[in-house]
């Protein structure tokens, strides 16, 4: 693994007065005022701030105030005030507005990746994931709203006399917390189809990467959305998460497996719906006529893109006996040929953890399964000399079911290596545990790994691809099965989660009681001849 160190970093990203040359640290500050300038979007009154910290060299970013249960409250009442206008705004102003969005994120592209990159210590081309997927999101919504949104006709009970109609009317305002892996696009993208459906958002951002979600707020303000109807609140997630659930006439949740048990504990006593974007733990089979040099090359990006910081990251890699060996071999070799580093530019096939926690969890499931008994085939451990949360991408060889990292979620740069001998055997094992999220299948028989995929319990299975091909496809939804989570976002179902199904039927000439002057019992015989008579002809 070759390494790309801070002191090799880029030039300085501001105007003011430091000298790189004299002053290393000062190539790594932000752009003075940007800070100021985002965080007044907080809605807080606290007059308390939490700091927030680059994992890149462990230095303060700035401070983000904080929000208290009344501020929750506050931002409810504007978001509501501003829906009941947006809701009766033209469907295709909404529409042309996140095709501006589209346009901005692109534009800006520079200056959201520098961002994301500070707050989150990633490679700046998994942060090049964020906007790609904002960008995809927006377009989508924006050149489908009509489809999913328009009034539809449906049969009416009496062909020709009853007509139906279905509306879609917007749910009010939508909670939305989120995760800090991917901290623009988390932050935007499930709220996205809330907009255009007619709906205000009130947003709670992880912590460490509020910033990054600030900026994301701005440009949606720029791109002409009512600045009232996307509220921020920050603050920790057992407050000001719950005070939001508390009062959120829906809730999008993405994050830890726990939290959304209590995020759906807290929807079901007020029987408002949500969503839950949860953890997985996720399997990759590479079946016996698969091009193993394509498996080695996906499985790496599979396993270790954002440091394996990813929902849908693969942590469990199923390799048929017959190419196990031959696989392994491309599959280190390509490991260690990554580059690592924890800076600004292009170029690090891998950076940094987000925090001392994460570090923390990662190293205790790599020393658990070397105490018990794994084998490191690469990697396994901390790089301090590259970044303070740094840590190897990491491949391990005879996980057995007593270590940690058998069934639980790492969240981070380590993959097992696990052998099988037919295909039913590797099925059944993708398939055990709690988790159902993400899965792929590397095979040269592509029917052959669409008929295996059918039969994997995750919500989103790639076939020669690690999860790109699902996620950036957003025409089809997303989401986890079992305890991966529910509901989903993407496609019809991701913006029809925020809306009512309201019926509206007219009904003429016919009433559903006796008419002209006939007895109940002899409308009961006209009706039952009517079922009879409709079921023979076919109908519906
Ligand atoms: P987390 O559940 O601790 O936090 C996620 C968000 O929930 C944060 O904004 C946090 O402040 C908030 N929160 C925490 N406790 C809360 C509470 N009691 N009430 C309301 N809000 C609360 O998750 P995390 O550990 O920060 O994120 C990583 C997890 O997220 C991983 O398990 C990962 O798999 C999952 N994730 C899933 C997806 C997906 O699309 N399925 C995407 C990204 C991350």
């Amino acid at each position: 693994m070759s390494a790309q160190h801070p002191s090799q970093g880029p030039g300085p990203l501001v105007d003011g007065p430091q000298d790189p040359e004299h002053d290393p640290a000062a190539a790594y500050a932000l752009e003075p005022g940007l800070v100021a300038r985002l965080t007044r979007r907080v809605l807080a009154t606290t007059g308390e701030s939490a700091e927030v910290r680059s994992p890149i060299n462990g230095a303060p970013l700035g401070h983000v105030p904080q929000s208290s249960e009344a501020d929750v409250v506050e931002a409810f009442a504007r978001a509501g005030r501003a829906q009941e206008i947006w809701a009766r705004t033209p469907l295709d102003e909404r529409a042309a507005m996140l095709l501006r969005l589209h346009d901005l994120v692109l534009d800006r592209q520079e200056e959201i990746l520098d961002l994301i990159v500070w707050e989150s210590g990633k490679a700046r081309k998994h942060a090049f994931e964020e906007p790609l997927h904002i960008a995809l999101t927006a377009r989508y919504y924006a050149r489908t709203a009509h489809e999913h949104l328009d009034t539809r006709r449906r049969r009416g009970v009496v062909p020709g006399l009853t007509r139906v109609e279905v509306n879609r009317v917007p749910k009010g305002v939508v909670g939305i917390i989120s995760p800090w892996n991917y901290p623009f696009t988390l932050a935007l993208c499930d709220g996205l189809p809330a907009l255009l459906a007619g709906n205000a958002v009130v947003t709670k951002p992880d912590a460490q990467t509020m910033l990054t979600a600030l900026l994301g707020a701005e440009l949606l303000e720029q791109a002409g959305f009512p600045r009232d109807l996307w509220q921020v609140v920050a603050g920790p997630g057992s407050s000001v998460g719950t005070a939001i659930v508390e009062r959120a006439d829906y809730v999008c949740f993405t994050g830890s497996t726990a939290t959304g048990k209590l995020i759906a504990q807290g929807c079901a006593e007020r029987l408002v719906g949500c969503s839950l974007e949860l953890g997985g733990k996720n399997p990759l089979l590479v079946l016996r006529d698969a091009d193993l040099e394509k498996a080695a090359e996906g499985a790496v990006r599979a396993s270790f893109s954002n440091a394996g910081q990813l929902c849908v990251s693969t942590e469990r890699l199923f390799v048929a006996d017959q190419v196990y060996d031959r696989f392994v071999e491309r599959f280190v070799a390509r490991t260690e040929a990554m580059t690592l580093g924890a800076t600004l530019e292009w170029g690090n096939d891998m950076g940094s953890l987000i925090s001392q926690q994460q570090l923390d969890n990662v190293t205790a499931h790599v020393e658990d399964a070397q105490a018990l008994g794994a084998r490191v085939l690469t990697g396994g451990r901390a790089r301090p000399d590259l970044a303070p949360y740094f840590f190897e991408p990491t491949v391990l060889e005879g996980v057995t079911p007593e270590m940690a990292c058998f069934g639980h979620e790492t969240f981070g740069p380590v993959v097992s290596l696990y052998r099988f001998h037919d295909e039913a055997d590797a099925v059944a094992r993708a398939n055990e545990g709690e988790y159902g999220l993400n899965a792929a299948v590397f095979s040269q028989d592509g029917a052959r790994a669409r008929e295996i995929a059918r039969r994997i319990r995750c919500g989103t299975v790639n076939v020669n691809e690690a999860y790109a091909a699902t996620f950036a496809s957003v025409d089809s939804p997303m989401g986890g099965m079992r305890e991966s989570g529910m509901g989903r976002r993407q496609g019809s179902e991701g913006i029809h989660r925020y809306t009512e199904s309201q019926s509206v039927a007219t009904q003429r000439l016919l009433r559903f009681a006796p008419m002209l002057g006939t007895s109940d019992e002899t409308y009961a015989k006209v009706m039952t001849a009517n079922l009879r008579l409709m079921k023979k002809l076919g109908r519906a």
